[in-house]
């Protein structure tokens, strides 16, 4: 490779890739390679999806942009099509993860400042969570290494361990004052090491923003749009968010982000509050559009659901074969942590060596992310490669 002009804020891994399809990758080296991290999550269809490429070529020809002072109806129908199928009434593009959680937070705080309680302008976060990497956002996710350098502080954030997630919650409820506007979690943290927030607590979590009457914002950046095998993870546990962002997955690909929300905030957000140059664009709106009907057609969820399951067994039968380098498996439907005993970077080189892309996370854990179209073919390929290594490892 010759002298590299890109900034250096990633350890990037010595590969390049020309094409894909569905499930695999295929490098510039001619090397074929089964692709469970698809982007992190993003390449929700996989790669190349027919209905994806047919949808930009389309609008492509038609109109790529418009400014969002004027109405655009591919986003009107991606937008009904969102609040038809979830608990949101309204939508609000963005191009981001990122954007899409400091979106949040501004919904959040200007419902309160509508409804004259302008001290409500807090946000209850979990300490080394992750919602992006504006300036406000790392200051929400309260990690250390990813603010040191970047102070000062942005302030209105305040934090509660993760570990206070467990059966009884009485941490949480101390850490709520007068001031707090809205908790924000992710209901699986992604980057964080796939920790799951427990059904119990999720529905705790409700109960007490009811009672408080606080905002409950849920981060499905990486966990939602059919990940878990439902539309949104917290639909395992009944409940009902206020504020929803999203991204990653929805745009198959193409950079797409967006808040979900309920009537009674979105009042809140009259002309003028918020904007995006970008946000919501026809070439964008009308590959979400793609995407989300092909996830919402029938039975597509079930068999996210099916195909994971089979990949959790199997994954299980391989920790109990290797009960020194698998710790634990984590994670619902087709977001999957292993967390090691062994070092999970040199874990992750051995399996890229042996052609099965996968990505870290915290907590010593890899992730892995396949399409939600993946197949039992294709798991059973993965398992040889994973057992493979574990062989090799020992
Ligand atoms: C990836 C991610 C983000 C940030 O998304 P970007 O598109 O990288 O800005 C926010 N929240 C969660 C939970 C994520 O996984």
């Amino acid at each position: 490779m010759n002298k590299s002009f890109l900034v250096k804020n990633y350890n990037r891994r010595k590969i390049a890739f020309k094409k894909g399809k569905g499930s695999f990758i295929y490098s510039t080296s001619g090397k074929k390679y089964l692709d469970f991290v698809q982007g992190i999550a993003v390449n929700s269809l996989g790669h190349a999806n027919i209905n994806l490429v047919k949808a930009i070529n389309k609008q492509s020809k038609k109109v790529w942009h418009v400014s969002n002072s004027f109405i655009i109806p591919e986003g009107e129908i991606l937008a009904k099509k969102l609040t038809q199928k979830t608990f949101a009434d309204f939508v609000m593009f963005q191009n981001s993860g990122a954007e899409a959680t400091e979106a949040a937070i501004k919904v959040a705080r200007r419902y309160f400042y509508s409804i004259g309680k302008i001290k409500k302008n807090r946000i209850l976060c979990i300490k080394n969570s992750f919602h992006g990497r504006t300036i406000a956002t790392i200051f929400a996710s309260g990690s250390k290494k990813m603010t040191e350098g970047f102070g000062p502080k942005v302030p209105g954030f305040d934090h509660i361990e993760f570990r206070d997630f467990k059966p009884r919650f009485p941490n949480i409820k101390n850490k709520i004052t007068n001031n707090t506007a809205a908790i924000m979690v992710e209901t699986i943290m992604g980057e964080g090491g796939i920790k799951t927030i427990p059904v119990k607590c999720l529905k705790y979590l409700r109960k007490i923003c009811n009672e408080k009457k606080i905002l409950l914002i849920l981060d499905e950046v990486q966990c939602g749009i059919g990940r878990t095998g439902k539309f949104f993870a917290f639909e395992y546990a009944k409940i009902k968010p206020d504020i929803v962002p999203i991204a990653k997955g929805i745009g198959g690909g193409f950079p797409l982000g967006a808040v979900l929300m309920t009537k009674k905030v979105a009042s809140a957000m009259i002309p003028g509050t918020h904007g995006s140059t970008f946000g919501g664009n026809p070439l964008a709106m009308s590959v979400g559009n793609a995407v989300l009907d092909q996830i919402f057609k029938k039975g597509f969820l079930i068999k996210v659901q099916k195909v994971s399951k089979y990949f959790h067994n199997e994954l299980n039968k391989l920790k109990k074969e290797f009960p020194k380098i698998i710790k634990e498996v984590r994670g619902i439907g087709l977001l999957i942590g292993l967390q090691l005993y062994k070092n999970n970077e040199k874990f992750i080189q051995k399996l890229t060596n042996n052609h099965l892309l996968t990505i870290r996370a915290a907590d010593n854990t890899i992730r892995l992310l396949p399409p939600l179209t993946v197949n039992k073919k294709e798991i059973d390929l993965a398992i040889k490669i994973l057992k493979k290594v574990c062989i090799s490892f020992k």
